[in-house]
């Protein structure tokens, strides 16, 4: 299986050759060159496997360059129960994604028992063990910068912690994350870890990431890398949860299901896609955004306008405070029949800087990127419904009301994000098809909304009751460049 970019102009590349890469050279985002076909055969087989059985069936088909051995052996210690335990007390841990109904035809996939109580680990823990399987093949290292608010950052961070080979530099903005969130983070004592809380904002912490990366010279000689959401290892692994809540959901594959999901940069809906056109029968795909609504817009107008910051609401549900959906591109390389040309022309709009009215005397600096496209008028609109996508969107009201709602219908807490999901969902289905909501992260990590909503606070898992009291290791810094770039240096042995 080789990987190309969705613009069309780089060469073919192997799995493990783009694992720990970014983008194409191209800017484009990397794609298998044809998605591997599940028959029906496979998919009566694949009914009864363990989560960990059923990820080596699917990965097997996209990594094909890692020895299946091997990949068995890094598949089966990323997906125990051990590591999925985290979450509530009455999930089936050895399940890895338990099902929970809560009406005829309406389910939830739990994907948030992992250690962050987030989805973002059933992706990240498997890229932790892949890149350590990686470097050590090549004997060599890689250091991870990123910068979080919160969610991403801890993901990577318990992903990575303890790895050969690997350390992370995660700054953060000092004081502005929860006592919850900072305690998840700062009280990770392994020496591969460095936390560093910037005394700024998010986006002073980012430009410094930025700066770094930047700087080819030092990125070069201290092995620089990031872990952000267009890693194709990371939508890879999330296809799998796709197969396994379609099989605990349905009682044979003649039968059709709905997914909706809870979307930001549509990483894991890009991957509920590709689990579609692998041959899993998928009838609709619901894309839930917040308030931050770019994606709806698009699959109601056909126009994709992203926003810049300044643009970008915070919400109730902020993981999903996106409003340039990074992973998008993947899905529009397929939707214009896998015309790199095509995806070109579309982001050189979108990335096109608008001209601001010549009157205001705006310096040019202040140019923002404004642009967007428009498919309305051409066969791609028509070739949409082909994808089977519905979208629609939520409030911080409507996220209230089905918080509460299914509290108290059927006894069950679910977070923000998930709400949002949920929302949507109902709001969209086929009534014909059971519909499998995607839980996006527990109810204990948005623990104002869920006092909002309910007036009383969400359970918190008993491994991480009193996390805020253990030690902290964190690094308080100005937020500047050249105190960071000093401070990687000195913990990189040359
Ligand atoms: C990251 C995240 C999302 C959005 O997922 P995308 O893959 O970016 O679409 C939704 N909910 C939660 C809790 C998240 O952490």
């Amino acid at each position: 299986m080789k990987y190309i970019s969705t613009r069309g102009n780089s060469p073919a590349k192997t799995f493990t050759e783009i694992l720990l890469g970014g983008l194409a050279p191209d800017g484009g985002l990397y794609l298998p060159e044809q998605y591997p076909q599940v028959t029906r055969a496979e998919l009566d087989v694949w009914r009864k496997l363990s989560y960990a059985d059923l990820a080596f069936a699917v990965l097997s088909k996209f990594a094909t360059d890692i020895p299946a051995d091997d990949l068995k052996a890094i598949i089966s210690k990323t997906y125990t129960a051990e590591v999925y335990s985290n979450g509530r007390a009455d999930s089936d841990a050895a399940d890895i994604t338990p099902l929970r109904k809560l009406a005829d035809g309406v389910f939830i996939l739990e994907l948030s028992n992992g250690p962050t109580l987030a989805f973002k680990d059933m992706a990240m823990q498997l890229l932790g063990n892949l890149f350590e399987y990686a470097l050590g093949k090549q004997h060599a290292e890689l250091n991870i910068l990123g910068a979080t608010s919160g969610d991403t950052g801890s993901a990577a961070e318990y992903a990575m912690r303890g790895k050969r080979g690997i350390r992370v530099f995660m700054l953060s903005p000092d004081g502005k994350m929860s006592a919850f969130q900072r305690a998840q983070m700062y009280s990770l004592q392994d020496p591969n870890i460095f936390n560093i809380a910037i005394t700024g904002m998010f986006d002073d912490a980012q430009d410094m990431v930025k700066a770094v990366s930047n700087d080819h010279a030092f990125k070069a000689k201290y092995k620089i890398g990031t872990v952000n959401s267009i890693n194709w290892a990371r939508v890879s692994a999330q296809i799998v949860y796709y197969f396994k809540g379609y099989f605990a959901a349905t009682k044979s594959n003649d039968e059709q299901v709905a997914f909706s999901v809870p979307s930001g940069n549509f990483g894991n809906i890009c991957a509920g896609h590709i689990a579609r056109m692998m041959g899993l029968p998928i009838g609709q795909l619901i894309l839930a955004t917040n308030e931050n609504d770019v994606l709806d817009e698009f699959f109601r107008t056909g126009v994709y306008r992203p926003r810049g910051t300044d643009h970008t609401y915070e919400t109730s549900s902020p993981s999903m405070d996106i409003s340039k959906a990074s992973n998008f591109e993947r899905f529009v390389f397929d939707l214009v029949g896998r015309d790199g040309a095509k995806v070109r022309e579309f982001w050189g709009k979108v990335d096109a800087p608008k001209v601001g009215n010549p009157l205001s005397g705006k310096p040019d600096a202040e140019l923002t990127p404004g642009g967007s496209f428009d498919i309305r008028d051409t066969g791609y609109w028509h070739a949409l419904s082909q994808f089977h996508f519905s979208s629609g969107k939520s409030s911080h009201q409507n996220r209230l009301s089905t918080i509460r709602e299914v509290w108290e219908e059927y006894g069950v807490m679910i977070d923000t994000h998930t709400a949002d999901g949920l929302k949507v969902g109902l709001e969209q289905r086929r009534p014909s098809l059971p519909l499998i909501c995607l839980e996006t992260a527990l109810p204990t990590k948005f623990a104002e909304t869920i006092q909002e909503a309910l007036g009383r606070k969400p359970e918190r898992p008993a491994a991480l009751e009193g996390i805020e009291y253990l030690p902290q290791r964190c690094e308080v810094m100005d937020a500047d460049v050249v105190k960071l770039k000093a401070f990687i240096a000195a913990n990189v042995p040359q």
